[in-house]
This record gives structure tokens, C-alpha cells and sequence, in this order.
């Protein structure tokens, strides 16, 4: 079985303002590197519009609502500091869930054994009620919602490597024994949370906050100790990838020195456990990653390894 990649178009028209570094230019660097010959058995797909069945999974419809309301028809909405809606923000947010649900569709159904979702807007700073950090709607916790309600899947772990903790996901799992959220990021540093002591109502929550200047060595431990552990004894049926590349040593946003390699090992190691507890199932989304040379190289280790099933 092949390795399905979402992509869509309408990921080019989010637009945000001039030097911004979520911008279009990230997807066009990434599908650029995934026309390379070695990704031509990937199984490529346009992603769909996400659905509001979907989305209210994660997002009550005032907050869908008061978003949608907010949409310009033209130049752009500041929601805060550093989001920002365009005329194309609508449909590229409802793709990017769209694309996160398809990819567990097809990776549950069999009929592909995994899948990365190269989309922005990204989704991981997304909370329930709180649109922030160019997140509007939260990807990885909508499929992860998704796969239980359309599927039947009882546990769904989301392991979050971006270089910035995803208080979003956090905060709508942060009361549910059914989804384990693992996080590694840089702290202290955007968005603030993460902390070792943030651990969830159900002890669901596993943060594990590395200091800037650590290294791949640094994250691999880091890894290996506090998170594979925890994830083996909870058994998932899915992993959800929150596939953030702003860790790399490249990034303008972050501090810590990963490497292509560093994320290939990430994605190797997940795909083991996925092996052992969820018959492989492995859905990645992308979250951020700045500077465009590291995201693509990031982004094609990545998928390669996912490739390697
Ligand atoms: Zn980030």
C-alpha cells in the first residue's frame, strides 16, 4: 500500500501580510521538493472541504460562525497579532480539516497504510473558542475526533513535534482519557504553555519542553524516555502526527537544532508504535516550519519514511 498525500490549491490563497512567515510560499517550496521522482508512488489526492459535522467536534458553531463572519471579501481581517484572514482563508481552512479527515478515511479503510496533509492553514494553536498562532480551526484534534465518531476508534494519540506547543489541542483534549496529547517544544516560547506540570484531568497530556540550543540528540531522549513509554501503554488505535518543522536548526521562529534526520527518526519511531498498537495507522498533518529549504528537506524525509510503511 502506498502513502497518500493531500494537497489542494486553496492552500496558496491564505493569504497574510507582506514578510509574514506563514505564507503561501511554504506549500509551493514543499509540492516543489514532493515532484521529485522519488515521491512518484505517492498516492495524491485534492482534499475536500472539511465538514461542519466535523468541525463541531472540536469547535462550538458560535466560534465557526463568529469566524466565518469575520472573513473579508477582500485585503485582510486581523484576528490578532499574527492572524490574519484573506478572501481565501475560508475555503483553505475547511480543505486543510477536510484533507486531515480524508487521510483518516482512507488510512482506516485500508486503503492506503498512511498519509501526510501538506496544508495550511496550520491548526495546533486552534482552541475550542480562540482562533491564534495562523491557527483557525484545529486539524490534527478534528481527525482524531473524526476517527472516533465515523469509525469507532477508541484512542487516538496526537504526538506534536512543531517547535511550538500546541496549547490548542491541549485545550480541547485537556478533560478526555480518549485522546492522548504528546508534545516536545521549545519553552520558554510562543505560546507560552507546555509546561512538564500541564498533565491534563486524565493525566492525558504529556509535555516534554526542551531549552533553546538542544539538538537531535537532546530530542531523541527526550523521545525515547518520556514519551514513546507513555504512548505504548496507551495503546492507540490511530497516531495523528502534528508535524511541525520549525524545530529545524534552519528555523527563523524557533531555537533548537534538529535536522532532516532528527524528523525522519521521529516519524520511524511513531510508525513502530503504530505497528505494534494500531495496526500502523499513522495520519500527519502539517503544523508549521519557516524557513522554506528546511521545511521542504524536513517534509521530504518525513514523507519518505512514511513511505517505508
Ligand atoms: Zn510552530
Amino acid at each position: 500500500m502506498s502513502t497518500l498525500l493531500l494537497h489542494h490549491h486553496s492552500y496558496l490563497e491564505h493569504l497574510t501580510p507582506l514578510g509574514h512567515p506563514e505564507r503561501p510560499d511554504r506549500i509551493r517550496a514543499i509540492d516543489r521538493i514532493l515532484e521529485n521522482e522519488r515521491f512518484q508512488p505517492l498516492a495524491r489526492e485534492q482534499a475536500p472541504l472539511g465538514t461542519m459535522e466535523d468541525i463541531a467536534r472540536a469547535h462550538p458553531m458560535t466560534y465557526v460562525d463568529a469566524l466565518h463572519n469575520m472573513a473579508p471579501e477582500e485585503g485582510l481581517v486581523r484576528l490578532d497579532t499574527d492572524t490574519t484572514m484573506s478572501p481565501g482563508t475560508w475555503e483553505a481552512a475547511l480543505r486543510a480539516v477536510g484533507g486531515a479527515c480524508l487521510a483518516v478515511d482512507e488510512v482506516v479503510e485500508k486503503k492506503v497504510s498512511n498519509a501526510f496533509s501538506a496544508s495550511r492553514p496550520p491548526g495546533h494553536h486552534a482552541e475550542r473558542t480562540r482562533a491564534m498562532g495562523f491557527c483557525f480551526f484545529n486539524n490534527a484534534a478534528i481527525a482524531a475526533r473524526h476517527a472516533q465518531a465515523v469509525h469507532g476508534l477508541d484512542r487516538v494519540a496526537i504526538v506534536d513535534f512543531d517547535v511550538h506547543h500546541g496549547n490548542g489541542t491541549q485545550d480541547i483534549f485537556w478533560n478526555d482519557p480518549s485522546v492522548m496529547y504528546c508534545s516536545t517544544h521549545q519553552m520558554p516560547l510562543y505560546p507560552g504553555s507546555g509546561a512538564a506540570n500541564e498533565t491534563g484531568e486524565a493525566d492525558n497530556i504529556v509535555n516534554v519542553p526542551l531549552a533553546a540550543g538542544d539538538d537531535g540528540a537532546v530530542f531523541q531522549e527526550a523521545v525515547e524516555t518520556a514519551i514513546l513509554p507513555r504512548l505504548e501503554d496507551f495503546a492507540p488505535d490511530l497516531i495523528v502526527i502534528s508535524a511541525g518543522f520549525d524545530a529545524h536548526a534552519r528555523d527563523p521562529l524557533g531555537a533548537l537544532n534538529l535536522v532532516e534526520a532528527d524528523f525522519a527518526w521521529a516519524t520511524r519511531a511513531l510508525m513502530d508504535v503504530a505497528n505494534r498498537t494500531a495496526d500502523g495507522r499513522v495520519v500527519s498533518v502539517l503544523e508549521g516550519g519557516y524557513d522554506l529549504e528546511g521545511l521542504a528537506r524536513s517534509v521530504a524525509a518525513h514523507v519518505m519514511t512514511l513511505m517505508t510503511g
